[in-house]
């Protein structure tokens, strides 16, 4: 059964993997992006959905933008994937104030200000999926990424006790924990740095984002109804929480 769909982030990367592969599952999917204008007409123009620009660290930003993409799709939106994420890298001796907050309004609170509005319909209409992506650094920590780590750590909290919420009202919330995928946030890393990443990881090469998008149409589909409140980690072996 096709579904409407908001994938954050949904243009570029992981994101857009997600986006495509959702479409793929038959559903009806609105990509969102923060301002990457080439990208998101590419994706567009590649895709043939939808990209609406907001700023999911944003409140006031995400009320428009949901409303808008429940225009675009001509209904309530059924699946909701948390995706939009960034990095500001930095020892935490160096690390600012700035950095700090940056990576907690984007990869955190914007679970907050998209799932807040949109959990209601789906409780009310006892069917819904929330699916969040954090990150391998958020289950184990990574030098140099304090905050994204607390971050994506953050993300984790959130799920589990969303998903206590939710369970009794038909909507299911999940975690995707991706390791190191091949996208521009990892090929912004210095090689050496990742060469020694790659060499840390059993499978040997970085994941693909294609490989995310099929773990997420599992958890967005009828027949993940019972798994709740889990994270996948997908990260060729490198961490096993
Ligand atoms: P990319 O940097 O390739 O893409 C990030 C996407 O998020 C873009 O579409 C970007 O929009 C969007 N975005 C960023 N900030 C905002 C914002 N404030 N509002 C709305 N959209 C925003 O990232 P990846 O695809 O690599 O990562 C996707 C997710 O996966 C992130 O949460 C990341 O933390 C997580 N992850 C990634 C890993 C990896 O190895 N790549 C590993 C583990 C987790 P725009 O194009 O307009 O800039």
């Amino acid at each position: 059964m096709g579904r409407n769909v908001l994938v954050t982030g949904g243009t570029r990367g992981i994101g857009a993997a997600i986006s495509v592969a959702m479409r793929d599952a038959g559903h009806t999917v609105i990509a969102n992006y923060a301002g990457s204008e080439e990208a998101a007409q590419k994706f567009r123009e590649e895709t043939g959905l939808n990209a609406i620009k907001w700023d999911v660290g944003s409140w006031e930003d995400c009320q428009r933008g949901i409303a808008e993409a429940e225009t675009a799709a001509g209904g309530p939106i059924d699946v909701l994937v948390n995706n939009a994420g960034i990095t500001r890298d930095g020892m935490f001796h160096k690390m600012t104030p700035e950095q700090w907050a940056d990576v907690m309004r984007v990869d955190l609170d914007s679970l907050f200000n998209m799932s807040r509005p949109l959990y209601e319909g789906m409780r009310g209409r006892g069917w819904g999926r929330i699916i969040n992506i954090s990150s391998i650094n958020g289950q184990k920590g990574q030098m140099g990424q304090v905050n994204y780590s607390a971050a994506k750590a953050g993300v984790i909290g959130f799920t589990k006790a969303l998903a206590q919420e939710g369970a009794f009202k038909g909507v299911t919330v999940n975690c995707v924990a991706p390791g190191y995928i091949g996208t521009d946030m990892v090929a912004a890393m210095p090689e050496k740095v990742l060469e020694s990443i790659v060499g840390g990881i059993p499978v040997n090469r970085l994941g693909t984002p294609e490989e995310i998008g099929a773990a997420v149409v599992y958890l967005a589909g009828e027949d993940a109804g019972f798994m709740t409140g889990s994270v996948l980690s997908i990260n060729g072996g490198q961490y096993m929480a």
